[in-house]
C-alpha cells in the first residue's frame, strides 16, 4: 500500500524537523533519500495493522529523531531497516551502492538480527552470541534495534496471540536488560511495561488500578514533603525542579515478587527526584546536605553514584530520610545532564561526546563490554552458560573495591576475592591461593563489601578448582574457571586413555568400544572421559580390571560381587525354571560360573566340568572362549525356559535426585507400559540422592530398552543401567 504524495511531503518535513532539532548535525539528503527509498521499497508492503508498510520504518525513525535521538545516519538505517529482510529485490550492496559502507554495515547488521528471530529462539546462546557480534561492529546496530522494538510493542495489538508472547518474553528477557545496560532507563521501563501488560494482563490492572486510587494522597504528601526543601534551595539561589518520582509498573510487580510482599506494603516507599538546572556536581551535594538538615537521614540508605557512576554510567546521589509522619521517603539528586543520562544513557553520551575524550571513552566501554562477553564465551561448554551469567550481571547491584594501589573495581553484588582476581587478569585468578581483606588474610570465598581494599596472594602452584564454582559470580571468572577444569579434565582424560592403551597392548586384549562402555558402567563411571580420568588419576588399577580368570583359578579372581546383584541373580534364577539343555529340560547338576555371573535373558552356553555337573557361561565370556579353543567338545547349548508369554527377568539400577513421589512414579511407568510385569522394586534414600534396583519380567530386549527409556524421562532420574555384574 501506497502513502498518498501529499501526505509523504508533510510526514517528511515532520522527520526533518524532528531531527534538526534533536540531533547535532543533520544531512538533510540523508534522510530525503532514505525516506523515499524506503518508501518506493516499502510501497506493496501491508502492515498488519492494515496500514501502508511504510508507516513503520517511519515511526522507528521518529523515535530516534525525538526519544532516543542519536544521529542523521541511525534515522537512515531505521528507515531502511526492513528492507532487505522483507524485499527479495533489494541486498545489502543495492544499499551500499546508494547509501555507502556505513549504513549498509548497520542495515545488514540489523537484518541479521531479524533472521536471528525468525521462530528461532533467541534465548539459544548460540544465537544470542551473534546478536552481540553484529551490536559489537557498531553500536547503532542496538540503538536502532532497540527502536524498533519499541515501535513493535507499541503496535503489539495486531498481532496473533501467540506471537504476541513470544515478542513480549523476548522483549523481557533480552531487549530490556540490554537497554538497561546501554543505560537506556527510559525506553526499558517502557519495554517492560508494554511487555508486562501483554504477559501478565491483569496483574498489570491491577497494579495500574491501586496506584491510580492512591495518587491523590501520594501527591499531597509528596507537597508536604517538599515544601521546606523548596524554601531553602531557593535561598541559595539553586535552580531545580522537584517531582514526585513515577514507579513503572514492572519494577513494583516484581519487588511484590521477590520480597513476598503485597502492593500495599511496597509502594508504602515514597519516593521524590530533585534535577539541578545547572551541570554542577557541588550543587548536589548541597541539596543534600539540606535535606538532611531538614530530615534525618536513614543510616546506610545513602549511595553516592555520582563520584561512583554505575556500570552503565548512571549518576545521582539516592538518599532514604525519614519524612513527615515518619514515612520514610526515598530521594534522588542529580544534574539535569545525568538525568538525561539516566534516562538516555547511551544516546545522551553520543550527543555530549563532540569533542570531548573522557566521553569518548564512555562510549568505547559500551562496545567493549559486549566484546568481552563475546570473548570469553569461547567454549562449547561457556557458551552454554553465557546467557544465564549475562542476565545475573545484567541487573545485579554492584559494589565497589580497592586494589593495593588504590585503583577502584566495580563489581556485582556477592563478589568474593577470586572474582576480583580474574577482574584484574586471568593469570591472577589463575594462581590466586589467598587474598587480603582489608589486610586481613581471608578466606577465598569471603563476600567483599564496598570500600574493601582487596590485595590477592598468588602462587605458581595454585591452579582453580571446582569448589570456585559453587561461589563465583561474575561471568568471566565463571567462564575461566569453567574453561580451565574442562582442559584438566581433557589433559587427564587424556592421558589416561594412554595409559589403558598401553595397558591393553601389553596384555595383547582387545576391546570394543562397547566393552569398554560396559567396563566403566560397571565401575560406576558416566562416561569414557570420567573413565580414562580415573585411571589417569590412579583411582583404578588396571592390573586388577584386567586381570583374565585363569580356567582353573577362576574362583579366586573374580570381579566384586555386590549384595544388590547376589540378591537379583538368585532371585533370576530361581524364578526362571530349570535350564534347557539340547532343547529339553533336564535334571542335571548345573552351577553358574561366575567369571560373567549370567542371568536369565543372556545368551548362554554350557561346559561340561568333572564334579560341577555343567557350568554355565554367557556366550561371550572370555574364560569360555579360551576353554572352548582347548575343549570344544565339552560345550553344550543351553537356554533359559521359556517363560509364561517368553518373558525373562532383568535387574534394572536406577540412580538420581531424590523427589517426593518418585517411588510411584516409577512403578506406574513400568506397570502402564506394555504389560510390563514387575517382581520388585527397592529404593533407597541418602542424603536426597536415591538408588534403586527394579526388577521386572520383559518379552525381549527391545521391550527392555523401551522400559530403560521411558525410566530415564522421569525427572530425577539421571541414570538406568542394566544389572549385571560381567567385567569382560
Ligand atoms: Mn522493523
Amino acid at each position: 500500500m501506497n502513502i498518498a504524495p501529499v501526505t509523504a511531503v508533510i510526514m517528511l518535513d515532520e522527520l526533518i524537523k524532528n531531527c534538526q532539532k534533536n540531533l547535532p548535525a543533520v544531512n538533510v539528503e540523508l534522510i530525503k533519500k532514505a525516506f523515499d527509498f524506503s518508501a518506493v521499497a516499502h510501497e506493496n508492503d501491508t502492515r498488519a495493522s492494515n496500514e501502508p508498510y511504510f508507516t513503520h520504518p517511519y515511526a522507528v525513525a521518529n523515535i530516534l529523531a525525538t526519544e532516543i535521538p542519536f544521529d542523521d545516519i541511525s534515522v537512515s538505517c531505521a528507515l531502511l531497516h526492513d528492507i532487505v529482510e522483507d524485499n527479495m529485490e533489494y541486498s545489502i550492496d543495492t544499499i551500499k551502492k546508494n547509501f555507502g559502507e556505513d549504513i549498509a554495515l548497520i542495515v545488514d547488521g540489523l537484518t541479521k538480527i531479524q533472521q536471528l528471530f525468525q521462530g528461532a529462539d533467541i534465548n539459544q546462546a548460540e544465537n544470542y552470541r551473534k546478536l552481540l557480534m553484529s551490536v559489537s561492529k557498531d553500536i547503532r546496530v542496538i540503538v536502532v534495534k532497540f527502536a524498533d522494538r519499541l515501535h513493535n510493542m507499541r503496535t503489539i495489538d495486531f498481532l496473533n496471540p501467540e506471537k504476541r508472547k513470544r515478542i513480549a518474553k523476548e522483549t523481557l528477557e533480552i531487549y530490556a536488560p540490554l537497554a538497561h545496560r546501554f543505560g537506556l532507563g527510559k525506553l526499558k521501563w517502557e519495554l517492560e511495561d508494554l511487555a508486562f501488560k501483554e504477559l501478565n494482563k491483569q496483574a498489570y490492572e491491577d497494579i495500574k488500578k491501586k496506584i491510580s486510587a492512591k495518587r491523590p494522597e501520594r501527591e499531597k504528601y509528596i507537597d508536604k514533603f517538599s515544601d521546606p526543601i523548596v524554601q531553602k534551595i531557593k535561598e541559595y539561589g539553586i535552580k531545580f525542579e522537584i517531582s514526585g518520582r513515577p514507579k513503572h509498573l514492572y519494577s513494583i510487580y516484581r519487588k511484590m515478587i521477590k520480597r513476598n510482599k503485597p502492593f500495599e506494603e511496597i509502594y508504602d516507599l515514597f519516593a521524590v527526584r530533585i534535577i539541578l538546572e545547572a551541570d554542577d556536581v557541588n550543587q548536589c551535594y548541597t541539596a543534600f546536605g539540606i535535606i538532611n538538615q531538614i530530615f534525618i537521614p536513614v543510616p546506610d540508605r545513602f549511595k553516592d553514584y555520582i563520584a561512583i557512576p554505575k556500570t552503565n554510567n548512571y549518576q545521582s546521589i539516592h538518599t532514604t530520610v525519614v519524612g513527615p509522619d515518619g514515612e520514610l521517603v526515598e530521594v534522588q539528586i542529580r544534574t539535569r545532564k545525568m538525568h538525561d543520562i539516566a534516562e538516555k544513557g547511551v544516546a545522551a553520551h553520543w550527543r555530549y561526546k563532540e569533542g570531548n575524550p573522557a566521553i569518548d571513552k564512555t562510549m568505547s566501554s559500551y562496545v567493549s563490554w559486549i566484546r568481552e562477553m563475546i570473548e570469553s564465551s569461547g567454549t562449547e561448554d561457556v557458551r552454554k552458560n553465557i546467557l544465564e551469567n549475562f542476565k545475573l550481571n545484567l541487573y545485579s547491584d554492584e559494589i565497589y573495591v580497592f586494589t593495593p594501589n588504590g585503583d577502584l573495581r566495580r563489581l556485582p553484588l556477592k563478589s568474593t576475592p577470586v572474582d576480583f582476581a580474574f577482574d584484574i587478569h586471568s593469570k591472577i585468578g589463575f594462581h590466586c591461593i589467598g587474598a587480603k581483606v582489608n589486610k586481613k588474610i581471608v578466606p577465598l570465598d569471603t563476600l567483599l563489601h564496598s570500600g574493601d581494599q582487596v590485595e590477592i596472594i598468588i602462587s605458581k602452584n595454585q591452579h582453580p578448582n571446582r569448589n570456585w564454582l559453587k561461589f563465583v559470580v561474575t561471568h568471566k571468572a565463571k567462564a575461566e574457571v569453567r574453561k580451565w577444569l574442562n582442559k584438566e579434565d581433557d589433559d587427564l582424560a587424556k592421558t589416561g586413555k594412554e595409559l589403558w592403551d598401553k595397558k591393553i597392548k601389553k596384555l595383547k586384549l582387545s576391546f570394543t568400544p562397547q566393552d569398554v562402555a560396559k567396563l566403566y558402567l560397571n565401575l560406576k563411571y558416566e562416561n569414557t572421559k570420567q573413565f580414562y580420568k580415573a585411571i589417569a588419576q590412579g583411582k583404578i588399577n588396571l592390573d586388577e580390571i584386567l586381570s583374565t580368570p585363569q580356567p582353573n583359578k577362576e574362583e579366586k579372581k573374580l570381579p566384586q560381587v555386590n549384595a544388590e546383584f547376589e540378591n537379583f541373580t538368585q532371585f533370576a534364577r530361581s524364578s526362571g525354571g530349570t535350564l534347557v539343555v539340547g532343547g529339553e529340560s533336564t535334571n542335571m547338576l548345573f552351577s553358574y560360573s561366575k567369571c560373567c555371573n549370567p542371568i536369565p535373558g543372556d545368551q548362554v552356553v554350557g561346559f561340561i566340568t568333572k564334579g560341577e555337573g555343567i557350568k554355565i557361561h554367557r556366550k561371550n565370556c572370555k574364560s569360555m572362549l579360551q576353554l572352548s579353543e582347548k575343549e570344544s567338545e565339552k560345550i553344550i547349548s543351553v537356554e533359559w525356559p521359556a517363560l509364561e508369554n517368553s518373558n525373562f527377568i532383568v535387574g534394572l539400577s536406577l540412580k538420581g535426585e531424590d523427589s517426593p513421589g518418585l517411588l510411584s512414579e516409577v512403578a506406574h511407568q513400568v506397570v502402564t507400559f506394555q504389560n510390563t510385569n514387575i517382581k520388585s522394586i527397592n529404593i533407597d534414600t541418602k542424603n536426597s540422592k536415591f538408588e534403586g534396583t527394579v526388577t521386572l519380567f520383559v518379552q525381549n530386549l527391545e521391550h527392555l530398552s523401551r522400559v530403560i527409556d521411558r525410566l530415564r524421562k522421569i525427572k530425577g532420574v539421571y541414570t538406568v543401567t542394566r544389572l549385571e555384574n560381567y567385567v569382560q
